[in-house]
């Protein structure tokens, strides 16, 4: 799934673009995709958009007359696209917008399930839809981390994915994050001495923003993650090869030198611990 960097960098390529000409034509949409009827899709035409905005993994388009936003959550397999005029799309997208003068904003759904999907709101209803959301992880801090870790011990790996705690980050960037800090994914927040949450707080940003330059340079996943995915490559701080554990529904990924002093973690599968 994009998580914070992948939508940032798809945020800055797009905010312009959306914004150069009004709105020929919302729609169609995907039955699955589209998640609100009223106000109808078809208030979006001939207005402007004011460009792109994020919040958490979420991209926000509101009309430059303040009066709609679009709500775009790409999942896990959805794409957003904007196309040029006469470039070639998908014959069949799960949502698309078409510009005046013949651009087109497009949204792909690889798969049959339709899990991405697209709200058009009202700027108050979209702050409803948003107000579960924890405060954005870029720029977060280690007072506020330190509290929020402080509030209820979980386990990090799992602490660092709930959005309604800290917004933006998923599993592949907690396996970075985690392994800048030094700190095992299993390791209880309230644990943490504070040297520890304030190293969890600057790999959060560093890492964050290693991911959101990357990406904005167009890599993809083999060059922008480091452990993530790397079962048995090399860690780039000591050699070690790095390991894999399954916890809850995840994969982890993590250094059993530098995170947790050479123990390598057994699998706690969500379905084993209810059991
Ligand atoms: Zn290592």
């Amino acid at each position: 799934m994009p998580e914070l960097p992948e939508m940032e960098a798809w945020r800055r390529q797009l905010d312009e673009p959306v914004a150069a000409f009004p709105i020929a034509k919302a729609g169609p949409a995907h039955v699955a995709t589209l998640k609100t009827f009223d106000p109808p899709l078809s208030t979006l035409e001939g207005r402007r958009l004011a460009g792109a905005r994020r919040r958490a993994k979420r991209l926000l388009f509101p009309t430059e007359d303040g009066e709609l936003v679009l709500l775009v959550h790409l999942m896990t397999a959805g794409r957003l696209r904007y196309l040029r005029p006469g470039d070639k799309g998908p014959k069949t997208p799960a949502f698309r917008l078409e510009f005046q003068g013949g651009a087109k904003l497009v949204l792909t759904e690889a798969g049959s399930k339709k899990r991405a999907g697209v709200w058009l709101l009202t700027p108050e209803a979209a702050e409803g839809e948003l107000a579960h959301l924890g405060p954005e992880a870029l720029g977060l801090g280690a007072d506020a981390l330190g509290a929020i870790c402080a509030q209820e011990s979980r386990r990090l790996h799992s602490l660092l994915r709930d959005q309604k705690v800290i917004a933006g980050i998923g599993r592949a960037w907690a396996n970075e994050i985690l392994h800048h800090a030094k700190l095992s994914p299993f390791a209880l927040s309230r644990d943490l001495v504070p040297g520890q949450v304030q190293g969890l707080a600057t790999a959060i940003d560093v890492e964050l923003e290693r991911g959101l330059e990357l990406r904005e340079r167009g890599a993809n996943d083999a060059r922008t993650y480091r452990v993530h995915d790397k079962l048995h490559e090399p860690c780039y701080v000591c050699g070690t090869p790095v390991a894999r554990v399954d916890y809850e529904e995840h994969t982890v990924y993590y250094c059993p030198d530098c995170q947790t002093g050479g123990r390598i973690l057994k699998d706690r599968r969500l379905s084993r611990l209810l059991r």
